[in-house]
C-alpha cells in the first residue's frame, strides 16, 4: 500500500508533511516548522507521530520539534553533521542510511549547498522525495552555507531518481521560481506549459506540491546546468559547475 501523505501549510510559506504507512498505522512528520498547525492537521486526521524528521538546521524546519515531542513523545531523526545545531536528536543520519516508517523504509542522500549538513530523503514505496530546502519545484534553496560544486552534486544526485518520483520541497515558492526560470531560459517550451498551469493552480489558491521529478527535470533550470543551451545562454557552455554558480547567482539578484 502506497505511504499517505498529507501536506500541511505553516508560517508564510513552508510545508510540513504528515507521512502515515498504512500497514502498521505509523505515522511520521517531516520538517514541522511550527506546532500548532501540524498538531491540528494530525488531531483532525487521529494520527500519532512516532517520529520526526528533520531535514536541516534552518528554524523553520525544526522550530515545532518540542512541542510536538512534549505532547507525542516522537523521537527526532536528523543529520549526523547537524546534529549539534538541533537540539534532541534521538537519531542521526548520513549518505546510505536509511530511515524507518513502519514497512517502509527512505533512503538519506546527504544533499548540501543550501545547509552543510542537508539531508533528503526518499522513499521509494511511496514515489516520494523528501526534499527539504534543497531542491525547490522549478528552483533550488539558496547556496548558504555550500559551494557550487556541493549544490550541483547534490542536485544531481536528486535528479537520477526515477521519473515518477514527487517532489515535496519545504516551501511553496514555485511561482517565484518560475518567474526566475522563464528569465534564464526563455524558450523552453516545456517550462512555459509548467509555467502555466502553475499560474491556474495558485489562481485556484492550489498547492503547486508535490511535482513530479520527471518534468522538474525538463523545466528547472537548477537540474538543467548541463543542458547545452542553458549552459550556454549563461556563458559557461563547457562547464557545468560554472553554469549552476552563474544561475545560483543570477536567482540571487533576480
Ligand atoms: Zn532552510
Ligand atoms: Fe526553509
Amino acid at each position: 500500500m502506497p505511504l499517505e501523505i498529507e501536506l500541511v501549510p505553516a508560517l508564510s510559506d513552508n510545508y510540513v508533511y504528515l507521512i502515515r504507512e498504512p500497514v502498521s498505522g505509523t505515522v511520521a512528520v517531516v520538517d514541522p516548522a511550527e506546532a500548532g498547525p501540524v498538531d491540528a492537521a494530525l488531531m483532525a486526521k487521529g494520527w500519532k507521530p512516532s517520529l520526526i524528521i528533520n531535514t536541516h538546521h534552518h528554524g523553520d524546519h525544526i522550530d515545532g520539534n518540542a512541542e510536538l515531542i512534549a505532547k507525542y513523545g516522537c523521537k527526532l531523526v536528523g543529520p549526523t553533521s547537524e546534529k549539534a545545531r538541533i537540539p534532541g536528536m534521538d537519531q542521526t543520519v548520513s549518505e546510505g542510511d536509511e530511515i524507518t516508517i513502519g514497512n517502509e523504509k527512505g533512503m538519506v542522500f546527504e544533499t548540501p549547498g543550501h545547509t552543510k549538513g542537508h539531508i533528503s530523503v526518499h522513499f521509494p514505496g511511496g514515489n516520494a522525495l523528501f526534499a527539504g530546502d534543497t531542491l525547490f519545484v522549478l528552483g533550488c534553496g539558496r547556496m548558504f552555507e555550500g559551494t557550487p560544486e556541493e549544490f550541483w552534486t547534490s542536485l544531481q544526485k536528486l535528479r537520477a531518481l526515477p521519473d515518477d518520483t514527487m517532489i515535496y520541497c519545504g516551501h511553496e515558492y514555485t511561482q517565484s521560481n518560475v518567474k526566475f526560470a522563464l528569465s534564464v531560459d526563455p524558450n523552453n517550451a516545456e517550462l512555459k506549459a509548467q509555467a502555466a498551469e502553475i499560474d491556474r493552480k495558485r489562481a485556484q489558491g492550489l498547492p503547486t506540491v508535490p511535482a513530479r521529478l520527471g518534468d522538474d527535470r525538463k523545466a528547472n533550470p537548477f537540474l538543467r546546468a548541463d543542458d547545452p543551451g542553458l549552459a550556454a545562454r549563461v556563458g559557461q557552455p563547457d562547464n557545468s559547475t560554472a553554469a549552476f554558480a552563474e544561475i545560483r547567482k543570477r536567482k540571487d539578484n533576480f
